[in-house]
């Protein structure tokens, strides 16, 4: 597995995406979107909006997905992906993942499935009992996104680690099967970022996420109210960082103040009031600059959607090509 400093100074090609079920928040820039917009500069780069994969679990509600389309998008370019740079696309508008997706089926397990932790875990959270087809087998359609631009690296958050060993598990039997044309991607993980509830990771299902597009009172508000050390009643009562919401924020977003903050919570002598309005500030910091691009962006609609389209239409052409080249690989080139 890659980390940031091992990165090697060669042509990757990078693909990530988010399921288009709402609006992006904190974890989702945490875990990859801040490694994404660094990876843009050097690195022929495609986001994906993953409306098919939304509706393995929102097929009840489309509707929420084609309006999460044009918000997500909007998330990004206030985050800094550069459309000059990036190929933003619509998953469901590039039949060829389907069709690869189909094709990869074929020789993956249903036990292979039944064993991914994050699918498991995603079920369990869920309540799912009798697993939904498209549900158990979105591993596969996500290996179908990774591979048809040859991406060769994903930035993703850890909860991915599973998913992209089943496509380097796939990649690895179709070249072994048929011919030596798909590409084995790694990951680049990503930072954590917990929940405010302090309980699970910062999600968009779990109601307990810093959305990108929070005006300061709402950051403030929300930090005020997040989790931190339950034995921890008075502001001298000794606290203990490792198991407070907040302190995990500081290693995040302050990490150079963070060895300060724990000596000090440790001690007794920082409140939980100090040290969450010093975190708050620390968001802010990565905020502002978001909200400002907001601004700029937000009233653009047309140019929005100009730029899915172009983004959609270059991602077609990569697929067709890889399409192809699969195509004639398996030998059902006919004609
Ligand atoms: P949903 O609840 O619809 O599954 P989500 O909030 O879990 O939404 P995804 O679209 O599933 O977000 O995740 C997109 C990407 O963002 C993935 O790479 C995932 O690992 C990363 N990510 C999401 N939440 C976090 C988090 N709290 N910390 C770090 N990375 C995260
Ligand atoms: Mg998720």
């Amino acid at each position: 597995m890659k980390t940031e400093a091992s990165i090697q100074p060669k042509q990757e090609i990078v693909l990530t995406g988010d399921r288009t079920t709402g609006k992006l928040h904190l974890g989702h820039y945490v875990g990859s979107l801040k490694s994404r917009i660094q990876l843009q500069q050097q690195y022929e780069t495609y986001i994906m909006l993953a409306d098919v994969q939304a509706l393995t679990t929102h097929f009840h509600n489309p509707g929420l997905l084609s309006q999460s389309v044009r918000q997500v998008a909007l998330d990004y370019l206030s985050a800094g992906i550069d459309p000059e740079r990036a190929t933003i696309f619509v998953q469901s508008m590039v039949p060829e993942i389907a069709e690869l997706t189909c094709m990869y089926s074929m020789f993956v397990t249903v036990s292979s499935l039944r064993h991914n932790p994050t699918v498991k875990h995603e079920a369990k959270e869920r309540g799912y009992d009798d697993l939904y087809y498209g549900f158990l087998g979105y591993p596969i359609s996500q290996a179908a996104d990774i591979t048809f631009c040859k991406a060769s690296l994903v930035p993703a958050g850890e909860d991915q680690i599973p998913h992209i060993e089943q496509t380097r598990r796939i990649v690895r039997r179709f070249n072994e099967l048929y011919a030596p044309v798909l590409v084995e991607p790694q990951i680049l993980v990503g930072e954590r970022l917990e929940g405010l509830d302090g309980g699970s990771k910062m999600s968009k299902s779990l109601g307990n996420a810093i959305c990108l597009d929070a005006s300061s009172e709402e950051v403030r508000t929300q930090i005020r109210r997040a989790k931190t050390d339950p034995a921890r009643v008075h502001k001298t009562d000794p606290g203990h960082p490792d198991i407070c919401t907040i302190y995990g924020y500081h290693s995040i977003f302050r990490p150079d103040r963070c060895e300060d903050i724990r000596e000090n919570c440790m001690k007794g002598t920082i409140g939980c009031a100090a040290c969450k309005a010093m975190v708050t500030a620390a968001i802010e910091h990565v905020l502002e600059p978001i909200r400002e691009r907001r601004e700029l962006y937000k009233h653009r609609t047309k140019d929005i959607d100009d730029i899915l389209m172009a983004g959609t239409e270059r991602a077609r052409s990569v697929a067709r090509q890889t399409m192809g080249e699969v195509r004639e690989a398996m030998g059902i080139d006919y004609f």
